[in-house]
């Protein structure tokens, strides 16, 4: 039988992928995509077959949904809104919707999708978070005033004291660009961010991203592991780098 594995955030750019690759690629894992919007993912994907709808801000929806799953990928965030573009000289604003503040999605979103999977059996939770959780003054924390990097931390310590096995990747910048066409860096505590090796952009193209997720699910030197991610610069000779999984997961200590 099948293992299953819940990917929440399925609608969201770097959840879609996820999904779509595992749906292609992969035949050991049955894909479990939860979203929040019918119309948004019949509008991404060619079938919603096997999709779950619910908000998880619910727990109820929550607790369906992680029902006979292995593992969770926790693709979710909540999403700053630009209220008011810059304008002369003054910087944009940003809000965030009613029931998408940080606090609600990052925190009591994430804690609620932690307690469903350990109530369901759940053996191990792939978190995809962001760099820069080291600095309580980072920028994106004045986004709409949401603290989001305090409460996406929060919420990682809270998986790593659930006893549940994980692995969490802060991203660097996200980048709607080709995968596997970059090497990859992983780093600690953002290391990249205070002192980038040869002044590269802290970024990593969402597909990138995906492809660290989903070799995490089988491999075990993935468990247990909270890196940072980012990428160097696109290769000129356009070609398609390969990796050595257990190397890659066996050097993050
Ligand atoms: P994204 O497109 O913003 O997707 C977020 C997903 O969360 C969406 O699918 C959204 O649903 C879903 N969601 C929000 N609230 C929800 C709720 N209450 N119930 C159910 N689903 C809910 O994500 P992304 O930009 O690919 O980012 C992936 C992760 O990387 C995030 O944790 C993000 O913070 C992190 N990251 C981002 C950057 C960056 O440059 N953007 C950099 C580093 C790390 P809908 O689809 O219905 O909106």
């Amino acid at each position: 039988m099948k293992k299953k594995v819940l990917i929440t955030g399925a609608t969201g750019r770097t959840g879609l992928l996820v999904v779509k690759k595992l749906q292609i690629e992969n035949n050991d894992w049955q894909v479990i995509p939860f979203a929040k919007s019918p119309t948004k993912a019949e509008e991404i994907f060619t079938s919603t077959e096997n999709f779950i709808f619910g908000n998880i801000l619910s727990f109820e929806d929550l607790t369906i949904a992680t029902q006979g799953c292995d593992t969770l990928i926790i693709l979710t965030s909540a999403v700053p809104k630009m209220i008011s573009p810059p304008f002369e000289g003054k910087p944009p604003e940003f809000d965030f919707e009613d029931r998408g503040k940080p606090e609600e999605v990052d925190w009591i979103g994430q804690k609620n999708q932690i307690d469903a999977a350990k109530q369901a059996g759940i053996k191990h939770i792939i978190l995809v978070g962001s760099m820069g959780g080291t600095n309580d003054n980072h920028p994106l924390n004045r986004l709409g005033n949401g603290n989001i990097l305090i409460w996406k931390r929060k919420a990682e310590e809270y998986l790593i004291n659930s006893g549940i096995d994980y692995t969490i990747i802060h991203a660097g910048g996200l980048l709607d660009k080709p995968d596997g066409k970059r090497e990859l860096l992983v780093g600690k505590n953002d290391e990249f961010l205070t002192n980038p090796p040869n002044n590269i952009p802290t970024s990593i193209p969402r597909g990138d991203v995906a492809n660290v997720v989903i070799e995490a699910l089988d491999n075990p030197f993935a468990k247990n592991k909270v890196f940072d991610l980012i990428s160097k610069p696109e290769s000129e000779n356009n070609t398609l780098i390969t990796y050595d999984w257990n190397n890659f997961f066996q050097q993050i200590t």
